[in-house]
């Protein structure tokens, strides 16, 4: 068995020397959840410093700190926001330039996701191929584009390329966007502690219950942090909608093929980045079987060595280990 790792960040200098100028010539109120995560992490403390040296580096110092940890491998995604703070123009030439940066580093510690711009679908979608065919696995999206959301009708055909290539989407945290972030800032909520959650939440929720599943049955998506909570109220999102199909009380919520919950078992993986808890990890595989969970540290953000002890002393068979380190990964990133 190896440990590999699949949610974990990479921000090379150019994209970083980006977001300080975005900090610089944009006022406070036009992105207050970019401001509060990059004007923090680009800013002096040592947590910063720390997590600026090691997010740019694909050479020596992680290859150290993955040894360190005895992870073999890492599945990289570019950090949020990505590229998809930028204008959809600059988003798109600046996609192509990260996904050839990361191609460059591809060996057998490195595998990696696809930065797209989803505010220029008819771009990602070509340069999701282009990515797919030079070696990386699938995309990563980072939440939330400017407050626009996947399940926009005109963002399907990256679903559909992404089934046709049959590689995986990640959703991964943005912070929340202007029109949602203000109850969370006065006590600094917005962020990995639990804003991260709520909206990535909410942007998977809107992706299963517009019916993108029911279009693209064979559609591979992948959250972190034991997907977000949903596992837990799984019960509630089938009870509840189930309600309100039959009331018809939304214009926005049609019957679906299935409940909400079997597309998590069908459509929906999840990894347990940010949550080295036994008792989490454990309900997320009994709710949704041990094929659906896959091991993530999220490095650097939580880089916290003892945290690998958490899986590997967790009471399972050696084969469900291996499925949670490996095997899941491997399959479902096609990594082998
Ligand atoms: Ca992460």
């Amino acid at each position: 068995m190896i440990r590999i790792a699949a949610e974990e960040a990479w921000a090379p200098k150019e994209i970083l020397e980006r977001y300080r100028k975005l900090l610089q010539e944009k006022p406070e109120s036009w992105d207050p959840g970019f401001r509060s995560l990059w004007g923090f992490f680009l800013g002096p403390t040592e947590r910063a410093t720390a997590l600026v040296r090691r997010i740019q580096d694909l050479g020596p110092q992680r290859l150290a700190d993955m040894d360190a940890t005895g992870i073999a491998k890492q599945l990289i995604l570019l950090s949020s926001p990505g590229v998809q703070v930028f204008e959809a123009t600059e988003a798109v030439a600046l996609a192509r330039d990260m996904n050839d940066q990361l191609i460059a580093h591809l060996s057998d510690r490195y595998a990696g996701l696809a930065a797209i711009a989803p505010h220029a679908p008819r771009d990602a979608v070509k340069e999701l191929q282009r990515a797919v065919g030079l070696g990386l696995k699938g995309a990563v999206v980072n939440s939330h584009t400017q407050g626009a959301y996947l399940d926009d009708p005109k963002c399907w055909e990256i679903f559909e390329a992404a089934q046709a290539l049959d590689v995986p989407i990640y959703i991964h945290p943005n912070t929340p966007p202007r029109e949602m972030i203000a109850p969370f800032l006065p006590r600094g909520l917005d962020g990995a502690i639990y804003g991260f959650a709520v909206e990535t939440g909410l942007h998977l929720l809107r992706i299963i219950v517009a019916g993108v599943f029911d279009r693209f049955p064979k559609l591979r998506i992948v959250v972190g942090h034991l997907g977000e909570g949903l596992p837990f109220w799984l019960f509630r999102l089938d009870f509840m909608h189930a309600s309100m199909v039959r009331a018809q009380r939304y214009p926005g919520v049609k019957p679906l093929e299935m409940k909400v919950s079997d597309y998590f078992k069908r459509n929906i993986w999840v990894t347990t980045s940010g949550m080295q808890w036994a008792p989490a990890i454990q309900f997320c595989i009994s709710v949704l079987g041990i094929e659906r969970v896959m091991y993530a540290m999220d490095y650097p953000y939580q880089f916290v060595p003892d945290e690998v002890k958490v899986t590997d002393e967790m009471p399972m068979s050696d084969a469900d280990r291996k499925k949670l380190y490996q095997d899941n990964i491997e399959s479902v990133f096609r990594l082998r």
